[in-house]
């Protein structure tokens, strides 16, 4: 292949590498320029019963059109913007979207989850940060779901418990996500204040051969509704995920089967399919 026609492997890999460093450095020094271009923008994945596909929440993921490269996943950027000191100005600017489009669908009763990653939790001014950001974007505490990533590099767990309980007060619901993975484990389930716990899809796929996975599923089930906490499974894919989920007891799934992330008037359209009845209904719990 490509490799074969440089003179050495090691040559080659140092290559790819400077092409890499290369293009993070133009990544970073675009993303003042991205942002004020509305080239950052937010993908919507309904969260959905799983009984009956209902919608009863959605995940704001974000993504970045970029001119040359096409659309980059978060993965693809948010470690290098982090690195250079700037997640908290794209966080800034995806709580602001997020706001906007939980105002969008204020009349559903479904709150809009939006991803922040645990490095920042644990800021002196992280609650007022938050707060203001979503304001600034026409949103309000009881449409917004702060989803805590990355839980295993929170910085210091005691305050970040704290500024998560402030948010609670005035009506922020917190999820801890990826569930069950390195990057958060029971001892942060106990440590930090939460209304939600977002299983990740690795147990799903362990569901499929492994008894003790299903039990530990069944267990956080109970677990969560006991602690009067939502539970929602990432990653259903298929008929044969859900419906071994719903034999586990579990009520919440999200995942392809269920939904893609897509444009807000797509997901804005999905919504209209379903009558909007009981709207507090939705929210469960
Ligand atoms: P996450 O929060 O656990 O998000 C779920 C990821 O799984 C998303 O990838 C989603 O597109 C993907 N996914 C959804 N359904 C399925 C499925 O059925 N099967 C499979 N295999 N994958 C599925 P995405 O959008 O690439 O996001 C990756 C990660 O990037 C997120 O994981 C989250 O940790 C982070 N992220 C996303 N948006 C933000 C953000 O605004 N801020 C921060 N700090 N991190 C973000
Ligand atoms: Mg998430
Ligand atoms: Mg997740
Ligand atoms: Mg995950």
């Amino acid at each position: 292949g490509r490799a074969a026609s440089r003179p050495t492997h090691i040559s080659y890999v140092s290559e790819q590498e400077g092409f890499d460093a290369n293009w993070q450095l133009s990544l970073l020094a675009s993303l003042g320029d991205a942002i004020e271009r509305e080239q950052i923008y937010l993908a919507f994945q309904p969260q959905c019963r799983l009984s009956d596909e209902r919608i009863v929440g959605v995940e704001a993921l974000v993504r970045w059109r970029h001119p040359e490269r096409g659309v980059i996943s978060p993965s693809q950027f948010i470690p290098q913007i982090e690195r250079a000191g700037r997640l908290k100005p794209l966080t800034a600017h995806t709580l602001r979207l997020a706001a906007r489009a939980a105002d969008r669908i204020l009349s559903t009763g479904i709150r809009v989850s939006v991803n922040v990653s645990a490095t920042l939790v644990a800021d002196d001014d992280f609650v007022p940060f938050v707060h203001e950001n979503i304001l600034a974007g026409g949103g309000r505490p009881s449409a917004i779901t702060i989803e805590i990533t990355e839980t295993a590099r929170t910085p210091d767990i005691e305050r970040a418990a704290r500024n998560l309980e402030k948010l609670r007060s005035i009506g922020y619901h917190i999820a801890l996500d990826d569930f069950g993975t390195g990057e958060a484990n029971l001892s942060l389930l106990v440590a930090l204040p939460c209304d939600e716990l977002k299983i990740d899809r690795s147990f799903v796929v362990l569901s499929q051969h492994s008894d003790r996975a299903r039990m530990v599923i069944g267990a956080l089930e109970k677990t969560t509704s006991m602690a009067n906490m939502r539970m929602v499974v990432e990653g259903i894919e298929t008929e044969e995920d859900r419906s071994t989920m719903i034999e586990l007891g579990c009520e919440i799934g999200q995942g392809y089967l269920l939904g893609k992330p897509q444009l807000l008037t797509q997901f804005i359209q999905m919504l209209g399919n379903q009558a909007v009845d009981e709207p507090r209904k939705l929210t469960l719990y």
